[in-house]
């Protein structure tokens, strides 16, 4: 009989599929496991074991497999579990499931090695390049493409290597490399015959023609006397001064042993248990918390500003830890993980754990192996999105914390998941529980609040009974007509940094633009310089001279004359971040301002480096983009300022006014979080625009009324859930075709609304034209087996053989 084992591929591909193995293998390979297998004409692809069996594939010969790179699973069977219900949610393959759930790291890449074929003699005939080739290839017994590149110094290499293979030159062989390297140290020891310290003076007689081995030599026991811990070779170069070809030799002469250990590249120190105690109100609100979880698997805790939402999650953790189960803390911001690992290693110190993408691949790995080992350093796991697809053993405890943030969507590519709503999948999984934390609640959680699918509890007091801050709204119609504004400042906000400033305190601005206008207009004609590749203006940065656009990162330098009819005239429109720091330099001279934003935020370490900055107080005033909403704490703020509310309420989007109302709140709450209330201002020209009052009352109950209404009458979540296709193009002519083509399907088979086809807002990116089709599925209404109508058209629409080239992209729940 045959043997099979069944795997998917890191491919966007429907289907899993089949490879042949031995009875030997069979009995070896556990789902879970990596395989190497070749896939297409020679390429070999990281594959993960997911089932055994002996039926042969009906459409295809089964392929044997390449070689199997685990000793045990390192993917769970849960998480197997949980990557096809988000196959199947937001309709993508179970491959690119696959692909981002896993570090990069452990998918391993197919690096092609060229080698020589030893029988060939034609030398001769051989072309300067081609002979470099060759000669490299007796030197080394192989080399890869990309140092044949290095070696001829040129990019296309392939037609050279064509001609070696097809001359039988050269052989191509596919490899599979590890990717993840653990981190070793050398350390250095006595053998054993010469470690005790009686020993010593018989070694330095021995040693008496050389004094720098004796030197070692001292120093090692002096150092050994002195530390309890292993002694690194380099520790031992430095305390003695002496080479480490000093330290080799004695490693030569067998005194000295040498030997490398692995090494967890992130440690936190031990812990130096931060104890607080939480006050009444917090006391009373955990409790409510544990008393939810005993009949709801998901609680929303409502916690305004600075009410101490964190220190409630420390102390639930803890209950979880000592029962011996894993937390998973999600944040919506890469950039907000710094602040909380400081805050829970201080309580928990070196039982805390990270996983995001800025980590690199092999701390990643470190972290997925910590998490799947049950080890003792992963006990809580912060994360951003996809800490979401760690190997949990024994997962107790989700805390989603600004569980309303849109950053838990995963845009592109797929899966495009919200993290929120997998994560509570998950927690189904594995019977743990899930606390959603909020100031401002999204729509959809809250109305699963008030309907009774979740828990809820409020915590409606700032921690250690500081009054929220004041809030003031600056009409700027008025005030541009009485002449009241310097730049994008009214005299009141002035005013207010001012006297903030003079007392030592700090300032945040908001304004939710970047660059330092979003747009540059020709006074003479009203040309608006466009991205050639978008459909979009291009954004002014004043500092580089530079025109960009933010969509695919096209730039020239700034125009000095109009391109449409050579006018000098150009003005700048709209204001950015850049712009604000620009003005602060001239408003407050002998004042320090910073800028947090996407620009500002690039490196690795960027954004710690402004937030440290800020924090120290090295820094008097924060201008920057919804970034300073999320979460941060900075004890010393009084003041917030957003210079202009309005660009945030005229969005064509149903969540807009959800969102601006979230925006404000939260850019708010950094105003006076410690002892004395902090300022609110806000500059706009509708004051009494509904959503600016609510944020000014503090009425989240009043925007949330408003705002499930309007939903509820146009067919909105969460009283429709939406699917939303993106089909996309170069032709546009073709693909408004298509997009009518597919509308008629979907239209004729669904009994659910379908919509568009529309042209987006910005209907061209990177030169493709866009079109987009919405179909709201009522609630009540199957959603699966609309999804498999949708999914019927989908592939009947890949069968027409015009439309083939027509990328669609299909989006639940999109945000
Ligand atoms: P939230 O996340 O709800 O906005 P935080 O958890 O950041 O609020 O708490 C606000 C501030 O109050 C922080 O500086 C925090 O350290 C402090 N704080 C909250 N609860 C306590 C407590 N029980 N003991 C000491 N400090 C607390
Ligand atoms: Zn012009
Ligand atoms: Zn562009």
């Amino acid at each position: 009989m045959p043997y099979f084992v069944e795997v998917i591929l890191p491919l966007a591909l429907p289907k899993p599929f089949t490879y042949a193995i031995t009875q030997t293998e069979f009995n070896y390979i556990q789902p879970g496991m990596r395989i190497a297998v070749p896939f297409g004409r020679s390429k070999i692809y990281t594959a993960l074991a997911t089932g055994l069996h002996q039926n042969p594939p009906e459409l295809y010969e089964a392929k044997e497999i390449h070689q199997i790179l685990d000793e045990k699973p390192i993917v769970t069977e849960i998480q197997l579990k949980h990557w096809h219900w988000i196959a199947g949610y937001y309709m993508c393959s179970i491959g690119d499931v696959y692909r981002s759930a896993m570090p990069s790291g452990y998918i391993l890449e197919s690096e092609t090695i060229i080698t020589p074929v030893k029988e060939y003699n034609e030398i001769a005939t051989l072309t300067d390049d081609e002979y470099l080739i060759y000669d490299a290839l007796r030197k080394q017994s192989s080399i890869k493409i990309q140092e044949v590149s290095d070696i001829l110094n040129k990019k296309t290499v392939l037609p050279i290597i064509n001609k070696l293979l097809s001359v039988n030159a050269i052989a191509l062989q596919e490899e599979i490399k590890e990717k993840y390297r653990p981190k070793t140290t050398q350390y250095i020891k006595l053998q054993p015959e010469y470690s005790a310290p009686e020993k010593l003076n018989e070694l330095l007689e021995k040693l008496s023609r050389s004094q720098k081995q004796r030197d070692a030599i001292l120093h090692y026991f002096q150092l050994q006397a002195t530390t309890k811990k292993p002694i690194t070779t380099k520790k031992l170069a430095a305390t003695s001064g002496v080479s480490s070809g000093v330290i080799k030799a004695l490693v030569d002469k067998n005194i000295f042993e040498s030997y490398t250990l692995a090494e967890d590249r992130i440690q936190f120190s031990e812990s130096n248990t931060a104890a607080f105690t939480l006050s009444t109100k917090q006391l009373e609100a955990l409790n409510a918390v544990e008393k939810n979880f005993n009949n709801h698997q998901v609680t929303l805790l409502h916690g305004i500003t600075s009410s101490g939402k964190t220190e409630l999650y420390i102390k639930l953790i803890e209950s979880y830890i000592n029962k011996v189960e894993q937390v998973l803390y999600l944040l919506p911001e890469i950039a907000l993980t710094t602040q909380l690992v400081v805050r829970l290693t201080a309580y928990f110190g070196n039982q805390v754990a990270v996983f995001h993408s800025k980590y690199t691949n092999n701390e990643r790995i470190e972290t997925w192996q910590h998490t799947l080992q049950g080890s003792n350093k992963a006990k809580v796991i912060i994360g951003a999105r996809s800490a979401l697809f760690l190997p949990f053993q024994k997962l107790g405890l989700i805390i989603i914390d600004e569980e309303h943030e849109q950053t838990f969507k995963q845009y592109d590519p797929a899966p495009r998941y919200h993290a929120r709503d997998a994560a509570i999948v998950l927690a189904g999984y594995h019977k743990a529980k899930v606390l959603l934390g909020s100031a401002t609640p999204s729509i959809e959680s809250y109305y699963n609040a008030t309907h009774n699918k979740y828990g809820y509890v409020a915590l409606t007091e700032r921690y250690g009974n500081v009054m929220p801050p004041e809030i003031v709204l600056v009409d700027l119609k008025d005030k541009y007509k009485r002449k009241r504004m310097t730049g994008h400042f009214s005299d009141e906000l002035i005013t207010a940094i001012t006297e903030t400033l003079s007392e030592g305190k700090q300032v945040i601005l908001f304004q939710n633009r970047r660059g330092f206008s979003p747009w540059v207009e020709c006074i003479t004609c009203g040309h608006v310089p466009q991205c050639p590749q978008c459909d979009v203006s291009l954004t002014y940065y004043k500092y580089k001279n530079q025109l960009r656009c933010h969509y695919c990162g096209h730039n020239i330098a700034k125009p000095t004359h109009c391109h449409e009819c050579h006018s000098p005239d150009l003005s700048t429109k709209g204001f950015g971040t850049e712009q604000i720091e620009a003005e602060l330099k001239t408003l407050f001279p002998d004042k320090n301002a910073a800028r947090m934003d996407q620009d500002t935020t690039r490196g690795k370490y960027s954004y710690e480096k402004i937030i440290t900055a800020f924090k120290n107080q090295e820094v008097d005033i924060l201008v920057g983009t919804q970034m300073l909403a999320k979460g941060l704490h900075f004890d010393n703020v009084h003041l917030v300022g957003i210079l202009n509310a309005d660009n945030m309420l005229y969005q064509p989007d149903f969540r807009a006014f959800e969102r601006a109302y979230q925006m404000m709140v939260q850019v708010a709450g950094r105003a006076g979080r410690k002892d004395i209330r902090g300022k609110v201002m806000i500059q706009t020209y509708n004051p009494l625009h509904n959503v600016i009052q609510q944020v000014s009352n503090s009425d989240y109950n009043g925007m949330y009324k408003e705002q499930v209404y309007e939903r509820h009458n146009f067919k909105y979540p969460p009283f429709y859930k939406l699917v939303r296709l993106t089909l996309k193009h170069k032709d546009y002519e073709k693909l408004k075709n298509a997009a009518m083509w597919l509308y008629n399907v979907l239209s004729q088979n669904l009994e659910v609304p379908v919509l568009g086809p529309e042209e987006p807002r910005i209907s061209k990116i990177r030169n493709q034209y866009l079109r987009t089709i919405m179909i709201k599925v009522p609630q009540g209404t199957s959603l699966p087996s609309n999804k498999g109508i949708i999914s019927k058209a989908l592939q009947s629409f890949e069968a027409v053989a015009q439309y083939r080239a027509v990328r669609i992209s299909v989006n639940v729940d999109p945000y």
